[in-house]
């Protein structure tokens, strides 16, 4: 297996020993943006110098602004099913936990999309609990096709990303027929002995099947897979390095890594408590995390959940986090549940901003927000969209299509003053941009956006 834990250990131990001078020429190493091996990480999760670390995280913010600029890709959870057969100890949805489950019909769903749609949403992440039988692969097929074709007015799903249990080659192949976008499975914990213990008698609990998901999910050419480990189950920086070397495995087998790496932190939910965890990481650790998967990984789109307050939120953008999910409700039929004011969460969200408050205050704090969902419609995917981001020409299109997208919003669920805020946005970016067709390109179709066309992209 590629995941050892006494090698890991073994080179957490030894990077406690780099001197001022291996962390400085870790850092260096960084800057050429290349992405670091996990043995470089492992000296950057001990750098405990205020000096050092500062520097860290002035060049982790220095490679998100130089690879992704201003621009921060937002998206909601829709969550379908709570029936699930697994025992994992630090979710709400646990067998034992008894709450009435339920699962959504397709007028269901279709009622939850119309709901997102109407808050602006473009990309999905479609999530369920783990039951071959109440939620079965036809069930999550059936949810795609509804989700894609319910349409209203202007709004429309145009990517979503799905997070089912690991399963098949035949089952993924089933999924990239059905048009996923990014297969998401977060391996919760890279320690096996906590994986067994917080896993117990259960579907989940085989550690070896769950490593190799991706492995199986890339034989069936899904080839954007989104990777996470829920922090707080065990030693963190065991975990990045988990990730680390995970993410290497899949790039030496199958020439591309993880597409996105989520930064989950265990959060109270009903029937779990949080004392029973001993590896829960302050704000701090979970910062310096963050910056280092940046810097790690930098063309890797790093997402954050509601989990995090909004302070930490606008923290984390300065130095690493790309994605982040807005407007979300984890509870199954929780969207149209909140509008009658009552559901049930997988886990306790702490960000209960709307998008459009989400959307008001990025523009305020200098980001452009994006429903941008181009590439996965362009076909760049995988290894192909690895090598456009790793030659920096993936910025010539992620920009104007996040303009593009911001303005769409804007026109159709925003009011005047934001229409006015995010013109007056994109007209100044558009100034700076160093491409002049792209720029013509882009005001044409700003113009077009005005006339009442929609969907443009690059
Ligand atoms: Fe089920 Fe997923 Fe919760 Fe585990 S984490 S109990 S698999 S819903
Ligand atoms: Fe993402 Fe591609 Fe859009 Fe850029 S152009 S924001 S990489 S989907």
């Amino acid at each position: 297996m590629f995941i050892d834990k006494n090698y890991i250990e073994g080179l957490l131990e030894k990077a406690k020993n780099a001197t001022r001078e291996d962390v400085q020429a870790v850092l260096e190493k960084a800057k050429k943006r290349e992405g670091l091996k996990h043995e470089d990480i492992a000296v950057l999760l001990q750098i405990e110098d205020k000096q050092q670390l500062d520097e860290m995280y002035k060049l982790a913010g220095e490679i998100k602004k130089s690879i992704y600029g201003k621009r921060i890709v937002l998206f909601a959870p829709l969550y379908v099913s709570d029936y699930c057969v697994n025992n994992c100890i630090y979710c709400g949805y646990h067998k034992c936990n008894s709450f009435k489950r339920r699962k959504l019909t397709q007028e269901e769903v279709a009622e939850e999309v119309k709901i997102l749609e109407k808050m602006g949403h473009k990309r999905l992440a479609l999530e369920l609990g783990e039951d071959p039988v109440n939620a079965p692969i036809e069930y999550v097929l059936e949810c795609l096709k509804t989700i894609y074709k319910t349409q209203k007015d202007n709004g429309e799903i145009r990517r979503v990303n799905v997070n089912i249990a690991a399963t098949t080659v035949d089952e993924y192949k089933m999924l990239k027929d059905a048009g996923i976008g990014t297969y998401i499975l977060f391996q919760e914990t890279y320690d096996k002995d906590i994986f067994d213990k917080v896993h117990p008698k259960c579907l989940k609990g085989n550690y070896e099947y769950h490593l190799t998901a991706f492995d199986r999910a890339m034989e069936a050419k899904v080839d954007d897979v989104g990777a996470g480990v829920l922090f707080g189950l065990a030693d963190p920086k065991f975990e990045v390095l988990g990730l680390m070397i995970h993410n290497e495995h899949l790039e030496e087998k199958f020439g591309v890594g993880f597409h996105t790496i989520s930064v989950p932190r265990l959060r109270p939910a009903k029937g779990v408590s949080l004392e029973e965890f001993p590896h829960l990481l302050d704000d701090e650790m979970f910062k310096k995390i963050v910056a280092i998967i940046r810097i790690a990984v930098p063309f890797t789109g790093l997402i954050l959940s509601t989990r995090e307050e909004a302070k930490m939120r606008k923290e984390l953008l300065r130095y690493g986090v790309s994605q982040m999910s807005a407007g979300s409700s984890t509870g199954v039929g929780g969207y149209k549940e909140r509008e009658e004011g009552h559901n049930v969460n997988q886990f306790e969200t702490s960000d209960e901003r709307s998008p459009i408050e989400v959307i008001r205050e990025l523009i305020e704090d200098g980001y452009i927000p994006s429903y941008c969902t181009a590439c996965y419609r362009k076909g760049r995917t995988g290894e192909r969209f690895m090598k456009l981001a790793k030659s920096g020409d993936i910025q010539y299109v992620c920009e104007p299509n996040a303009m593009t997208t911001l303005i769409e919003y804007a026109l159709d669920y925003g009011d005047e003053e934001l229409q006015k805020k995010a013109e007056e946005l994109v007209r100044r970016e558009a100034n700076n941009m160093k491409r002049e067709d792209i720029k013509e390109l882009f005001l044409s179709n700003l113009e077009k956006l005005k006339q009442g066309q929609r969907d443009l992209y690059l």
